[in-house]
């Protein structure tokens, strides 16, 4: 998914990319509802829905678009 427009100055062709914990192999998820924090201070993701987010940069001015279009 190279295509897509930079909403931020206009350029057409943004590249593709994800976003990651850059000290973990994992990657960033869309969490349907609102913030809920557990006990422990982590995020309660039980029974919600989650999608992969895509990270588009633009090679122009380097803004990212976030899209979440692909339910996990
Ligand atoms: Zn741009």
């Amino acid at each position: 998914m190279s295509d897509g427009k930079c909403t931020h100055c206009g350029h057409q062709g943004l590249e593709p990319g994800f976003l990651a914990d850059h000290k973990q192999p994992g990657f960033g998820v869309w969490v349907e509802g609102e913030l809920e924090r557990g006990v422990f201070g982590g995020a309660k993701m039980m029974g919600r829905s989650k999608w992969l987010v895509d990270a588009r940069r633009c090679p122009q001015c380097y803004h990212v678009e976030l899209f979440a279009g692909r339910q996990l």
